[in-house]
Order: structure tokens, then sequence, then C-alpha cells
């Protein structure tokens, strides 16, 4: 029998999700059961104002959102849809005039180099470990926080317009909230706010000291809500009624929600151009000691759950490498036959340090490298070493992670979720579970990242009870068990770090 509850879970209902990512904007309408009504997507143009320079115009992204939603919205009855998440490309950052609503400055976008001077320049001041600490974030240009002070110290006259309370600043979220509301909200949720290095994790407020030391007024700050809260209404012209914001993440956050990663231990691993993998580790912020994030999984109730996080710079861009660089094959669907027909004796290992290697290594200066060739090796083995290369730096994250929980009394991931382009590979996902040792597990519904901001924006309206009304929502699609032994593995992952040591700079 149903409680009460639970029949409110209702079909006709419709959860719209907007989901403004990195190069595109997108909204989806859901059902409750995660199957997709409708999406529209429009590109986003990205601009190289200098070397290591990233803008995207924050005008651009505002109209683009009007536009999907818009397009997904043409023919609904907007009393069918419930509410409306946002999940958004983190850390980018829009400081804007509360007035008018104009945007002083292009945005400036999470890749971004430009303040690696100040960073470098708080580290020396000894900073590094107060971040840390704090925010769970390493001193990086990444994050918001220097941004909004290059926008403060460089756009004439903002500073002492923000001084007087004139400008809002905002990651993508909050911009969005600002207009869609009509200027009347200006928040943020607690996994974004996570992201700025401005907002201490531990006491889940804006940090005085933080504020301090990058010279930001407090009054340019959103105020933090729940992931799952009401953020307003949208202004009627919008959209031909007014419609309820109702849940917010960043785009990593909503993957591990829209993956149900809902108690600690369940982990999950976005394959894209990148790889983001995210664990979570119960209520109590986990300090890496292996140069893992720190970071807010999610805030419902008033009380945050919090993640540990690692990312791999070269997942699908090794395969785009292959592509286009090396012109293996036309399309990356190819590299699955390839793999299937490599030697697998071959030992070819191939080790993507294109940009340097992320964590656990983290040297900038390390570049990439072919090994163990022999005249036998051809473009199969080498596609195959690419996918695996994947596998074998997810190994790196889960070991990393493990570590780090191990410290803390928590055991480590006993599975791991997958999604991203890089999934619809099913060699891929096999080899996966073989390197990493653990099953892993591919959904039905692989837009995880729009669907875990569907499912906030539900939970805010009542659509589901709660988190485990959604979490029934999660359906496997295909479940890879590992098929080598521990040892095979070992002896496998161990070629890998011999390698990786081979390419590191100080070696
Ligand atoms: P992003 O959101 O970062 O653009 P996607 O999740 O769309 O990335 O995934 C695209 C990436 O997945 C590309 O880098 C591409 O090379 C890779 N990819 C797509 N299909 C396959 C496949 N069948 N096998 C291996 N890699 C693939």
């Amino acid at each position: 029998m149903l409680t009460a509850a639970e029949q409110r879970i209702d079909v006709s209902q419709f959860i719209l999700a907007i989901d403004q990512g990195t190069t595109s904007t997108r909204a989806i309408l859901f059902r409750p059961d995660g199957s997709i009504v409708r999406s529209a997507a429009l590109p986003l143009a990205q601009h190289y104002p200098a070397d290591g320079w990233v803008e995207h115009d924050a005008e651009e992204i505002w109209q683009a959102t009007l536009g999907v939603v818009r397009e997904v919205l043409a023919g609904t009855a907007l009393g069918d849809v419930a509410a409306i998440g946002i999940t958004n490309q983190r850390e980018t950052s829009v400081l804007w005039d509360r007035k008018t609503g104009a945007p002083l400055h292009r945005a400036i976008v999470w890749q971004d180099r430009r303040t690696a001077d100040l960073c470098a320049k708080l580290a020396a001041a000894g900073l590094g470990p107060m971040v840390q600490s704090r925010t769970g974030l390493l001193l990086d240009p990444y994050f918001s926080g220097t941004k909004l002070a290059w926008l403060l110290d460089h756009v004439p006259g903002a500073r002492a317009r923000a001084e007087k309370g004139e400008l809002a600043f905002g990651t993508i979220d909050s911009w969005l909230i600002f207009k869609l509301t009509g200027g009347k909200v200006h928040a943020t949720d607690a996994t974004n706010a996570s992201r700025t290095m401005l907002y201490n994790i531990v006491t889940g407020a804006w940090d005085g000291e933080l504020l301090k030391a990058l010279n930001v007024p407090a009054s340019v700050l959103p105020e933090v809500r729940d992931s799952a809260a009401d953020f307003g209404m949208t202004e009627a012209k919008h959209f031909g009624a007014p419609l309820r914001i109702g849940g917010v993440a960043g785009d990593q956050q909503a993957a591990a929600l829209g993956q149900a990663c809902l108690a600690p231990g369940l982990m999950k691993a976005t394959y894209g151009t990148g790889c983001f993998a995210l664990t979570n580790v119960g209520r109590k912020a986990v300090q890496s000691q292996n140069r893992l994030l720190g970071t807010v999984a999610y805030r419902l109730g008033g009380e945050s759950t919090y993640a540990l996080e690692g990312s791999i710079f070269m997942a699908g861009a090794t395969i785009q490498w292959l592509r286009d660089g090396l012109k293996l094959f036309a399309n990356a669907s190819e590299s699955e036959a390839m793999a299937k027909k490599a030697d697998p004796r071959s030992g070819v290992i191939l080790v993507p340090a294109f940009v340097g290697l992320g964590a656990p290594y983290w040297d900038p200066h390390a570049r990439g490298a072919i090994m163990g060739l022999t005249r036998d090796s051809g473009p199969n083995e080498i596609v195959r070493a690419g996918l695996e290369s994947v596998a074998f730096q997810t190994r790196d994250l889960i070991e990393a992670m493990a570590a780090d929980m191990k410290a803390a009394g928590l055991s480590a991931p006993a599975a791991l979720r997958i999604d991203g382009g890089m999934v619809a590979n099913a060699w891929f996902c096999q080899t996966l579970a073989d390197l990493i040792g653990l099953a892993v597990e591919r959904p039905f519904v692989t837009e995880t990242t729009s669907f875990g901001a569907a499912a906030l924006a539900g939970l805010s309206s009542g659509v589901f009870a709660s988190p485990d009304a959604f979490a029934k929502s999660w359906r496997l699609e295909r479940r890879f068990e590992p098929t080598i032994n521990a040892s095979q593995r070992d002896e496998r992952y161990a070629r890998w770090k011999d390698a990786v040591r081979r390419v590191m700079s100080a070696s």
C-alpha cells in the first residue's frame, strides 16, 4: 500500500531542467520517472581574449536560456510543470548591476587562468592550508573567488560601486535566477557556493576571513540556500505564466544526484571530454590528504552532505586526439571495434599527460608518452591503450579517495556509477570494471546532470516526497563485473604507475 506522500508521485506532472554548460545551454522537460518529454539546446560562443583567458557573454547565456526553455515549453500546459531545476557549469563568475541587471564584464569561465599570479601570491602568504580546511578546495584560479577579485580590481569603478551595494556577484545559477525572477532573488545553493573559495563548507556560511584575504565586500554575495528550496518565481512575461524555481546544483553535484549517490560510499564518474568523479562521504566534510577536493554534494533541510571530488583532464579528449591528432579513426565509436581487435598481450601503455597530470600527481610539466611499442604494435593497440589510460586514471582517483575515506573511518566505494559520452563504449566499460576491480553500473537515464537538477526541483515541489522517492527513478541498464583477478589487475596497474613515473617532470 502506498503512503499518501508516495501517491503524490504523479507522472502527468513535468519537471523542467535548465542545464547551462560550458559549450551549450539546454532545457529538458522530464517526467518524474526520468523519461524525457522534450529537449532543446543552443551552442555557446567561447571568447579567448588572451592566452589562458576564457570568457562567456552572460547576456548570451541569459537569452539562450529563454530560448531553449520557450522551445521545450511550446505546446505544454504550464500548469503541468511542477517546478524548474537549474544546473550549471561551476565556478564561472558574473558581476552585474543590481538595478539594471546588466553584466559589468563578460563572465570569467572556470578554465580561465588569469588569476594564477594572485593564487601564487596567496599561496606564498601561506593561505593554502586555511583555504583547504575551510573550503575543501586547493588554491587555484579555477575557483570563483580570485575571478571576482579580478573583476572588482579591473573593471573601472567596480570596487567603489560594490562597496555601495550596487553590484551583485554570482555563479551562472545566481545569474539565471536573478534574471528569471526579474531581479527579485539573488541566491545560490550550497553546492555552487562551495566552489567559490569564499564559502566555508564546515560552517555553511560565507567566510569573513576569506572575504578579507580576497578583498571581496560581502554585499555582492548571493544568499546561500538548500539545493532543493524555493528560489522564487519566474516573471510571467518570460514563459506565459510564473513558474517556480525549486532546485539548484552545480553540474557535477547534479550528476551525482541524478545517479542517486545519496549514501556514503556511492560514487559516480562522468566521462566526457574530461572525467569528474564524486563520492558521497556523508554528513562530515573529509579533508583530502591526496589533493582531491572536498565539496558540498547537496544541502537538504539545512543539512549538508559532502563529497570528495577528483578529475581527469584527458578522458574523451584522449579519444578525440586519437581521432583528430593521429587520425586512427573517423568516429569515436569506432574505437570500440579497434580495441577489441587489438592484441590483448601487446603491453602498450599510453599516458595522456598532454597538459600535465591532475590528481593525485599534480604535475603540470609532465607530458604524454606511448610506451611498450614493438614491431607488432599498430593502431588497434594504441587505441586500446588510449581507452585503458582512462580506466587506469580512474583507478588513480579511486585509490586516492579510498585512502582519504579510510583515514576518515569510511568504507571505500564498492561500485562505480558511470555516465557521459564515453560510456556508450561497452568495451571501455568492461575494461574499466576489470582495471578498477569494482562493478561498473550504467543507468538507463544517462542525462544524469539534468535529471539531478529536475530531481531537486521535484523534491521541493512535492513531486518527490523524499530523496529516496527520486532515487527509485535510478534504474540500472547494464552492470559490468570485473573479469580478471586481483593479481592480473595489480600487475597491469603497476605497469601504468611505472609509465607515469617516467613521464613526470622530476624523473
Ligand atoms: P562533453 O559533455 O565533455 O562535451 P560528452 O559527454 O558529450 O562530453 O562526451 C563526448 C566525449 O566522449 C568525446 O570526447 C568523445 O571522444 C567521447 N566518446 C564519444 N563516444 C565514444 C565512444 N563510443 N568511445 C569512446 N569515446 C567516446
